[in-house]
């Protein structure tokens, strides 16, 4: 709706007066919605988070935090699965109504009408609720798998992108992409979610020496149960000097590929200054500032490729399902502090 002819993610505003929903739309019964990390914790710095979306979804008519500009994606159940989504060979065409499904698109560009909020899971990050939401042709869900709870499927999907897409940066890396088999790797942000997703997948592909990097005993404790890093350096992601060269001190030198899986700013610098010339960082954390990444890289003459974290990669969700079922620890990791009431 505003700007007229803008595309719906970089819209201020959608149209979510869902009395009249089109043939290439699905419409969905909202339940849950799994907000983004760095978003959740940019609005509970400013207090009452269940205040803030029902302010954002009134005035965009979206998910869409004006601050960190990220979303998160949400659980329902199919109303009504649009006549022409199988002629457009949509996606969305394999859902019937009735269905729970998570949403695998942004809520930054999901129409979206919230009538109540039941409750806040600060632990989670999800928020229990009754609206709408409609997808787009474009679009694409989940079912939610029979073996997990969905609380927990819920939060493996929100990330979905991340594992599946390091370990092909790894594959690369045993193809000559960055340079050598058994790349050495460093994770920012290594205990939360897809900080152990991406070691779990990292390490699985065939990474050389992994090295992570957390804030607190925590979040460390998780990755070291899940024994996929070599080593984990407590420290905070934004003390770039102290901690690239604690990291770099850990990984035996510089890393071949730097995955910044932190939910807070300026952590841009901590991954340049640790990976090498010719290096790869991924930039996972919606946190991520592109000028501060390319002027920092830029200051400091370091040639690296840097990748923004696409949510998207092919069979990202099924992909990450299989990572959660073949690693137990993974499995129970997430089950213990994912599940919820
Ligand atoms: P998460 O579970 O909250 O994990 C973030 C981790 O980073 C936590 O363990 C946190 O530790 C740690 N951390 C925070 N500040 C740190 C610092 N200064 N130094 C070291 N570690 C620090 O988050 P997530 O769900 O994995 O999401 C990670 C990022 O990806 C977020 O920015 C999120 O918005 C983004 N994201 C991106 C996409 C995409 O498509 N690219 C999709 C979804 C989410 P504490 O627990 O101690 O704070």
């Amino acid at each position: 709706m505003d700007p007229p002819g803008t595309l719906p993610q970089a819209a201020r505003r959608l149209n979510n007066d869902f009395d009249s929903v089109y043939d290439d739309e699905l419409l969905l019964e909202v339940e849950r919605l799994n907000i983004d990390s760095a978003s959740f914790v940019q609005m509970e710095g400013q207090g009452d988070v269940a205040a803030q979306i029902l302010e954002t979804v009134r005035t965009r008519g979206k998910q869409h935090n004006p601050v960190t500009g990220s979303g998160g994606m949400l659980l329902g159940r199919v109303a009504r699965v649009g006549a022409a989504l199988a002629e457009l060979k949509s996606p969305l065409a394999e859902l019937q109504k009735g269905d729970r499904v998570a949403t695998l698109v942004s809520l930054t560009l999901t129409p979206l009408k919230i009538d109540r909020i039941v409750s806040v899971d600060p632990k989670r990050h999800q928020i229990v609720c009754a609206g709408q939401a409609v997808l787009f042709a474009s679009g694409m869900a989940a079912k939610m798998p029979p073996d997990l709870p969905e609380s927990v499927a819920l939060a493996a999907f929100d990330v979905a992108g991340a594992a599946p897409q390091v370990a092909r940066l790894i594959e690369n890396a045993r193809q000559g992409g960055l340079g050598k088999p058994g790349a050495r790797v460093l994770i920012l942000g290594c205990g939360g979610k897809s900080g152990l997703l991406t070691s779990a997948a990292a390490r699985r592909a065939g990474a050389g020496r992994i090295v992570g990097v957390e804030r607190d005993e925590q979040a460390a404790s998780s990755a070291r149960r899940l024994g996929a890093v070599d080593e984990i350096v407590l420290g905070d992601a934004n003390d770039a000097v102290g901690v690239a060269a604690r990291a770099m001190k850990a990984g035996g030198g510089e890393f071949d590929l730097a995955v910044s899986c932190v939910n807070v700013p300026d952590a841009e610098m901590s991954a340049i200054l640790a990976t090498r010339d010719g290096g790869v960082i991924y930039y996972f954390s919606m946190s991520t500032s592109f000028t501060k990444a390319a002027l920092g890289a830029e200051g400091v003459s370091r040639d690296v490729t840097m990748i923004v974290g696409n949510g998207y990669a092919p069979a990202h969700a099924e992909s990450t399902l299989a990572l959660l079922r073949a690693e137990p620890v993974l499995r129970e990791i997430f089950i213990e502090r994912y599940q919820g009431p």
